[in-house]
């Protein structure tokens, strides 16, 4: 066949290097040696046809990944199918930058769509195809895009999950972070605490990919406090909660997903412990002895949350999470804090109770829950050291299982234990990634992580959880038993022993591959939309007849973890009583959440439903919400969702929901969240 020769095709080729290039075969020819597969042959009859295509084609201005996409189509007929996997070109459609560009993507409520954002969208869908590739085996692959499970935050392959840490690091080490142009000592007064804190904040969001928590945050500010008056103190409570606030510049120009873990008494593992103070320095007296200024703190902290930001809103970030304990209701001044933690819930519904029992911390971002020995000062861990990481969250897609399985029992759980072997699996090809980039230390891309300043490593493999994510049983038991979870003691109990069953699993999995996996209920903003709509796709009639919202106008969802059907006739302490028996099987995160209509609601009737779940429940973190419209126009905040504003009439307002654990604007929502909204009940206190 005659064609012309390279040095007489006049073509240019504009190239992924910001520059153009003459057309050289030779390109082609270097590419699939280096990145695939094939021998010196095949390549060298691949760029021949390639190069003949063009030249008999009457194409003028070629691109490098057209190049690349007719090699492709050669190895493809080949059958040379792994090598195109490696020769793969990661990348964005021209349509959809442009869509992505200018209009809001809503699968994640909490990304702003600003350049920085469509940056994040973009570096995310890039690793997320690398990781698909790259990372996880084929099946693992196919199981997410089918949506049998989810990986989540897949577009941030090379990060860990969340992470949860002592302030104490900070005030014991100063800010010492590889690669920074400068080192801060530990920090003097208590402004320049929470600035090594906020930094530090931002450093290990762009090493995490979720949550960032912090541990016991007013009692270890406390002996910074000591001299400072009551107006100082307010003014580093509202310096603490607008940093984190308004810390819209970070990633993506998200906010820090952060929370602050709070409370009344000082905890078992710090009463006794040696306080570090100002400089870093051990101050001789034990946190025990500094609880009246970690109260007084805490007190303003929660006078910061009542108020709201100046339009009366409440905040989004940093969530605070205030536990109670048997020692809560033996300290001083418990019922009035009690109060007023439950004052801010009524009017801005931000405080998250946990409830540590029997001297257990929850660590709810990681899935920590932290069994303290009380009485042996010995075994409590030194406080800076005490850090928290999970590596990867993937929920499982629980309605799918039971219409796989067609209503025979047996059948569901031997499913469900080979879906929660590839979730498994999925956790360790993870795992292994993130160990390739530990492996390459202070020059790799976690340098940070392997920092260590205490003697060991800031993140620590061995210690760190795999989250498993339930997503879906009521509507699961639904399928099975012909009743959701509130409809019948049967359905219960079915949920339960499912739930159980799913613990079993989990431990003997963690057994089998020496990693710690845990269950927890997934942080779903968009996973049972994602669910319910491959459901509706693949599993059609059938999962029509689950799913929940409004399937013709595509806003549809399952309902999340082992929560009720968020519409369900039930009366708050039911609720949380049986989705409190679920909690203990679930070591992550697991959290009710009861919704307060638009009524003002009594603070100490709240007070007393939260010593009521402390006492007679096993339920392990609830969580009040509420939902405000703001105005635009007048800047001021209302209860409840209204399509004007109370105050000036103005129709330019904003919904304001927690429909998800954090609150977001209604207008960002994705289709499945605002068939959530729509569907809910609120509960009557
Ligand atoms: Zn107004």
């Amino acid at each position: 066949m005659d064609f012309r020769e390279t040095t007489d095709l006049t073509l240019f080729v504009r190239t992924s290097g910001e520059d153009i290039a003459a057309w050289n075969r030779q390109r082609i020819v270097d590419a699939l040696i280096r990145e695939t597969n094939v021998d010196a042959e095949t390549a060298e009859a691949i760029s021949r046809e390639v190069e003949h295509q063009i030249a008999s084609s009457s194409m003028g201005f070629l691109t490098a990944p057209l190049i690349r996409e007719m090699v492709n189509a050669r190895l493809i007929e080949r059958g040379l199918e792994s090598a195109t996997r490696m020769h793969a070109r990661l990348g964005f459609p021209l349509w959809d930058v442009d869509h992505l560009m200018l209009y809001q993507n809503k699968e994640n409520a909490n990304v702003p769509h600003t350049p920085e954002g469509t940056n994040l969208i973009f570096a995310e869908g890039i690793k997320r195809d690398y990781a698909l590739l790259k990372v996880f085996s084929d099946e693992v692959g196919y199981a997410h895009l089918a949506g049998d499970i989810h990986l989540h935050h897949i577009g941030f392959i090379d990060r860990p999950y969340c992470s949860c840490q002592s302030l104490e690091y900070i005030k014991k080490f100063g800010l010492n972070l590889p690669d920074a142009p400068a080192v801060a000592a530990p920090a003097e007064h208590a402004e320049v605490l929470l600035a090594h804190m906020v930094r530090f904040a931002a450093a290990l969001q762009g090493h995490f990919s979720g949550a960032i928590g912090w541990l016991d945050v007013n009692v270890l500010f406390a002996p910074f406090l000591e001299k400072l008056s009551d107006g100082a103190v307010e003014q580093l409570s509202q310096m603490l909660v607008y940093e984190f606030a308004q810390q819209a510049v970070g990633r993506g120009g998200q906010t820090i997903f952060t929370d602050v873990h709070l409370q009344w008494e000082v905890p078992l593992h710090l009463r006794d412990v040696e306080a570090v103070g100002p400089g870093g320095v051990p101050t001789g007296k034990s946190y025990g002895e500094y609880g009246s200024h970690a109260r007084r703190f805490l007190w303003s902290l929660f006078d910061v949350y009542r108020k709201g930001d100046a339009s009366g809103r409440p905040f989004t970030f940093p969530r605070p999470l205030v536990h109670i304990t048997e020692e809560f209701f033996r300290t001083d001044g418990h019922e009035a804090f009690l109060k007023h933690a439950c004052e801010v819930a009524a009017e801005k519904g931000n405080p998250a109770f946990i409830f540590d029992r029997d001297d257990a911390l929850n660590l709810s971002e990681c899935g920590y829950v932290l069994r303290e020995a009380a009485g042996k000062p010995e075994e409590t861990p030194q406080p800076w050291t005490m850090r928290y990481a999970a590596i990867q969250n993937v929920s499982i897609n629980l309605p799918r299982l039971a219409y796989k399985a067609g209503g025979d029992e047996e059948r569901l759980f031997s499913l469900l234990e080979r879906r929660m072997e590839l979730v498994a699996q999925a956790h360790e090809q993870k795992k292994y990634f993130i160990e390739r980039l530990l492996s390459h230390g202070g020059d790799g891309p976690l340098s940070m992580l392997t920092m260590d300043l205490d003697g060991s490593s800031y993140l620590s493999l061995p210690r760190a959880t795999y989250l498993i994510g339930v997503v879906g049983l009521n509507e699961l038991v639904k399928r099975q038993k012909g009743a959701h979870l509130h409809e019948s003691e049967e359905a219960r109990r079915f949920g339960s022993d499912f739930i159980k069953r799913m613990k079993e699993i989990t431990d003997s999995l963690s057994a089998l591959y020496g990693m710690n996996f845990i269950l927890e209920q997934s942080p779903a903003e968009s996973t049972p939309y994602r669910f319910a709509r491959l459901d509706l796709k693949y599993f059609s009639p059938e999962a029509g007849r689950y799913v929940r919202g409004d399937i013709a106008r595509g806003e549809v969802y399952y309902t999340n973890s082992v929560l009720f059907d968020i519409a369900a006739p039930v009366a708050p302490r039911e609720k949380v009583r049986y989705e409190g028996t679920l909690h203990r099987f679930i070591d992550g995160e697991a959290l009710s959440h009861l919704w307060l209509g638009p009524n003002p609601s009594s603070p100490e009737r709240l007070a007393e439903f939260v010593t009521f779940v402390f006492h007679e429940t096993t339920n392990r973190q609830i969580i009040f919400s509420s939902d405000f419209t703001t105005c635009r126009a007048c800047r001021r905040t209302a209860a409840g969702l209204r399509d004007s504003c109370s105050f000036c009439a103005s129709d330019d307002v904003e919904g304001i929901t927690r429909i998800t654990g954090y609150y977001s604007r209604v207008s960002g929502l994705n289709r499945g969240k605002i068939a959530e909204l729509r569907d809910k009940r609120e509960s009557v206190f």
